[in-house]
C-alpha cells in the first residue's frame, strides 16, 4: 500500500496532508507531531489564542491518520511508493546569558496559554519585558500592551526587521510601539532572574520576561537520519532531500539549496503543494513572490519580494504625510520588494509586477493616487 508519513503537523505538513486528500491520494497518509491536532502559528503573538486548521473529525473522514508522538528515528524508504516527509520547522532560539530559566518563548500553543495566565495573574496589569523587537517579539508586545500590561520591549536595532522591510519602514514602524505606550529599550540582555532583568547596565522588574530572538530550523531528527543540513535540511526544487529520493523536507526547517530559507507561513504552504506533485506526480506551480504579513497596534503590515537585493527605496506617502508604502529597487532599476501599512490590494499588485520584472516610474510609484489597480498601467495600455 502507498504509504506518505509526514513528520510535523505545522502548517506545511497539515497542508501536505489536506493537498494529498483533494487530489485524491490513494494511500495511507499519517501525520506525527507531539502537539497533537495541528494548528496555526500566526495567531499565538495575536491573540493568543489557539486555532485549529480543522476539527478531530477532518481526520477520520479522510482517513489521515493523526499520532500525538515526537519522532526520534526513522529509517528513509526505498520502495518507490512510500514517502516520509519532513516538516519540522523551527524552534526557537535561546539567549546565552545567566538566568535564561526565568524567561519564557512564544512558539507553541502551551507557550501561548501559560503567557495568556500570567497575563491575568497581575491586578493592575502585570510588567512584561519582552527581548527582541522582530515579527514575535512586536506583534507579542503590542498584544500585551492592548490587554493592560505595562510593557517594555528591548532591542539592539533601531529598525528591526529592516531586511525585510527596508529601513524606512522598520524604523517607522519601531516607532510606534512608543506612541502606543510601550517603552523601548536598546541595548542587550545581560542577565535574567525572578522578576527582573539586566538591560544595557540598567535593572528592569517585570513579573513576565519573554525572548523573541529568532528561530532556527528544527533538525534533531534529520541528523539523526543522516540528511544534508545547512541552514535547513536541503531540499531540491521538488522538495526532496539531497540524500534520499523518497525522504521529503517542507516548511521553516527546509531550505532549497538554491534560494534562502524562507521562514513565513505561505512559503511554507507552497512547499507543501509542491511535496504534493512530487509525491502524486504533475507540475507544481514554483513558489511564486515571497510574502508575508504581521498585525499590531492596529496595523496590518506586508511585505513583498526581497528587500536585500534593492540599493534604492522609494517611499510612498499617505495624505497625512506619513509613510505607506516602501518600494525598493535593485541597482538596475528594477521592482524587487516593497513593504506598506494597510496596503489593501497593494501587495498583490507588487507581487503581480514583481513576477512579471514591470517596473512602472518613480513618480507613479511615489504617487499615492495611483491605486493598486492602475499602478503599472503603463505596461497594459
Ligand atoms: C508566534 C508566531 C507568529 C507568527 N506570525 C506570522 C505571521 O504573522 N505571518 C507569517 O507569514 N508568518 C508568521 N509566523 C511564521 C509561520 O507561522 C511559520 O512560517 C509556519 O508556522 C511554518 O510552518 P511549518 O509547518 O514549517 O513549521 P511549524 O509551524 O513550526 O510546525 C512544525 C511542527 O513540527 C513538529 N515537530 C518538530 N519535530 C518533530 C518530530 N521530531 N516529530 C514530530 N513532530 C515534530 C512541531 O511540534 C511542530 O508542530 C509566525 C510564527 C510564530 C511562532
Amino acid at each position: 500500500m502507498p504509504s506518505v508519513h509526514i513528520v510535523g503537523g505545522g502548517v506545511a505538513g497539515f497542508t501536505l496532508a489536506r493537498e494529498l486528500v483533494s487530489k485524491g491520494y490513494a494511500g495511507n497518509i499519517k501525520i506525527s507531531d507531539p502537539e497533537g491536532l495541528p494548528y496555526d502559528r500566526p495567531p499565538l503573538s495575536k491573540s493568543l489564542q489557539r486555532e485549529y486548521f480543522v476539527p478531530p473529525a477532518w481526520f477520520e473522514q479522510h482517513g489521515v491518520s493523526l499520532i500525538q508522538e515526537q519522532v526520534t528515528e526513522l529509517i528513509a524508504p526505498t520502495a518507490e511508493d512510500e514517502w516520509v516527509v519532513l516538516a519540522t520547522g523551527t524552534t526557537p532560539k535561546k539567549l546565552q546569558v545567566p538566568g535564561t530559566e526565568h524567561i519564557r518563548s512564544l512558539h507553541t500553543a502551551t507557550d501561548a496559554a501559560d503567557l495568556s495566565a500570567a497575563l491575568e495573574d497581575g491586578m493592575f496589569g502585570q510588567r512584561v519585558l519582552v527581548i527582541g523587537a522582530g515579527l514575535v517579539g512586536a506583534e507579542f508586545a503590542a498584544t500585551a500592551k492592548m490587554l493592560g500590561a505595562q510593557v517594555t520591549l528591548v532591542s539592539n536595532s533601531e529598525a528591526p526587521l529592516s531586511n525585510v522591510l527596508g529601513v524606512e519602514m522598520a524604523a517607522v514602524l519601531h516607532a510606534e510601539h512608543s506612541r502606543h505606550g510601550i517603552t523601548v529599550l536598546s541595548g542587550e540582555l545581560a542577565e535574567a532572574g525572578a522578576g527582573y532583568a539586566v538591560v544595557g547596565g540598567q535593572r528592569i522588574e517585570a513579573e513576565i520576561l519573554v525572548a523573541a530572538i529568532g528561530v532556527e530550523p528544527e533538525t534533531t531528527l534529520a541528523q539523526a537520519m543522516g540528511l544534508e543540513i545547512n541552514d535547513g535540511i536541503l531540499v531540491d526544487d521538488q522538495q526532496r532531500t539531497t540524500t534520499y529520493r523518497q525522504v521529503l523536507a517542507i516548511g521553516d526547517g527546509a531550505r532549497m539549496t538554491q534560494r534562502s530559507r524562507a521562514v513565513h507561513w505561505e512559503a511554507a504552504m507552497e512547499d507543501a503543494a509542491i511535496a504534493a506533485a512530487t509525491i502524486m506526480g504533475g507540475d507544481a506551480r514554483p513558489h511564486s513572490v515571497p510574502w508575508f504579513w504581521s498585525d499590531r497596534h492596529d496595523s496590518h503590515i506586508e511585505a513583498v519580494g526581497d528587500f536585500t537585493r534593492a540599493t534604492q527605496h522609494v517611499s510612498r506617502l499617505n495624505r497625512r504625510g506619513q509613510l505607506q508604502v516602501l518600494f525598493g529597487l535593485n541597482e538596475a532599476g528594477n521592482l524587487v520588494a516593497a513593504s506598506m501599512i494597510d496596503g489593501g490590494q497593494m501587495s498583490k499588485a507588487v507581487k503581480r509586477l514583481i513576477a512579471r520584472g514591470y517596473t512602472p516610474s518613480i513618480e507613479e510609484l511615489q504617487d499615492s493616487s495611483v491605486g493598486p489597480r492602475d499602478l503599472g498601467r503603463q505596461e497594459k495600455a
